[in-house]
């Protein structure tokens, strides 16, 4: 019996069929980006790039319905969704979103960002996302409760410790997560800690995994100065979104003597060119919600946000926010995009010719699934570190990706996006090779 050849080197290239129609480069919107982004990755491939099309075509789609009982009594239903892009390097890893504006093609591109931001700090995960389209202002917290376990209970088929562990995203927090991994666990017959990360410190989450992404967009951010002789101490930065991203971030920017001059969240735009008081601004919106209602600022229209003078601009809400209508008008220096995908196309190439250096999600926001895998593995050894260790194991694990990524950026002439994709996509493509098709 003859026997095939063992090199992968030598099995011939898979053959590119057109992608089916949801998953069309005619696409418009996050997953349409995303394609366009793989598109400026694959000349830099060399080889690797016979296996591109493993990164347009999502390795698994998971779209459930997630019925409830509403309080008054009625039922509703919700549409949920889990997408693993890739596997190659490891188990599924990503957030679950809850938002009015969750769709199966933002679910499918975010799931491929997480596969690249995991790749690119060289977690041995692949990339997966899911989401509920879902105004989660509008439950009363049982009925959040019952969603969050419905959902979980039907995405358990394909999630788990070793298989997909999900995380917190916009409007997920802690508490959902404990409610993940109790229902995962119930169905299971024990405890399952490690099957989702961003657990509350009591029931096996790490310390620092909350302010862990906001602190690694302060890293790299940096990191970046250092580049391009900015002194942070005397920076402006004007920040969108003022949650766990932008509000550890514009933080850690105060600390560091930085003026934080802008903010802006869905209760609207506020500005004092002196610098706002943060410590203040994070009570005022832990207490009501939003940065709307702050003293000691002015109020800006919303669309006068992008054009703040400012040196740092930091998007950290959701995506498509720096498009081709308010890109032109940016005055930082360098924005470092805490939001996944906060950056389209045709502003990032507005953008690299007004000479804005951006930071890019895929490296910048990657700290918070750094930390999400100190948790896992403090998780499956059941042994926990002190949160020194933990910070000290970040800021270590962005630097080093970031000097690398600077490096392709600078061999290759090309942004830091496409630098992040040809390092992380090449890790990824090389495993896909590695491993072979089954069967
Ligand atoms: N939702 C976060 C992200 O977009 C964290 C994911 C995780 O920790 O798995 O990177």
């Amino acid at each position: 019996m003859s026997s095939k050849p063992s090199n992968p080197a030598h099995l011939p290239a898979p053959t590119a069929h057109p992608l089916p129609s949801y998953l069309n480069a005619d696409h418009v919107g996050p997953w349409g980006i995303f394609l366009q982004q793989v598109d400026r990755v694959e000349p830099y491939l060399g080889n690797l790039a016979r296996w591109v099309e493993t990164l347009k075509r999502p390795k698994r789609i998971l779209i459930v319905d997630v019925p409830i009982h509403l309080d008054d009594g009625s039922v509703a239903h919700f549409e949920g969704y889990r997408v693993q892009h890739n596997t190659s390097r490891g188990p599924g890893k990503g957030g679950v979103r809850f938002h009015q504006d969750v769709t199966l093609s933002e679910v499918m591109a975010l799931s491929a960002w997480m596969s690249v931001k995991n790749a690119a700090v060289n977690v041995p995960y692949g990339g997966a996302k899911g989401g509920i389209r879902v105004d989660p202002k509008t439950l009363s917290r049982g009925e959040l409760e019952r969603m969050t376990r419905r959902y979980t209970s039907e995405i358990g088929i394909i999630i788990g410790p070793n298989k997909d562990i999900p995380a917190p995203d916009v409007n997920t927090n802690d508490q959902i997560m404990a409610w993940m991994m109790d229902t995962y666990s119930m169905n299971q017959g024990s405890t399952a800690t490690g099957v989702v990360t961003g657990k509350p410190v009591d029931l096996g989450g790490s310390l620092g995994r909350r302010e862990a992404t906001g602190r690694g967009v302060f890293t790299v951010g940096v990191e970046a100065a250092k580049h391009i002789g900015m002194d942070v101490s005397k920076a402006r930065v004007a920040v969108q979104g003022f949650g766990n991203v932008g509000g550890v971030a514009g933080k850690l920017f105060a600390e560091a003597g930085a003026r934080v001059v802008a903010v802006q969240d869905h209760g609207g735009t506020i500005y004092r060119e002196a610098g706002l008081d943060v410590p203040a601004l994070l009570r005022h919106v832990a207490e009501h919600g939003s940065v709307g209602g702050f003293k000691d600022a002015e109020v800006l229209a919303n669309d006068k946000f992008w054009e703040v003078p400012c040196d740092i601009l930091i998007p950290a809400a959701l995506e498509q926010q720096i498009t081709k209508t308010n890109a032109g008008r940016i005055q930082a220096k360098m924005i470092i995009e805490g939001a996944n995908g906060p950056t389209t196309p045709e502003a990032d190439d507005i953008l690299h010719e007004r000479n804005i250096l951006v930071l890019p999600d895929v490296i910048a926001n990657a700290g918070g699934v750094t930390v999400s895998y100190f948790e896992w593995v403090q998780d499956f050894s059941s042994f926990f570190w002190d949160e020194d260790e933990i910070n000290a194991r970040l800021v270590k694990v962005m630097r080093d990706a970031f000097t690398a990524i600077w490096q392709v950026s600078n061999d290759h002439k090309v942004s830091l996006r496409t630098a992040t994709f040809i390092v992380a996509c090449k890790r990824i493509l090389h495993t896909r090779e590695l491993r072979g098709l089954y069967p």
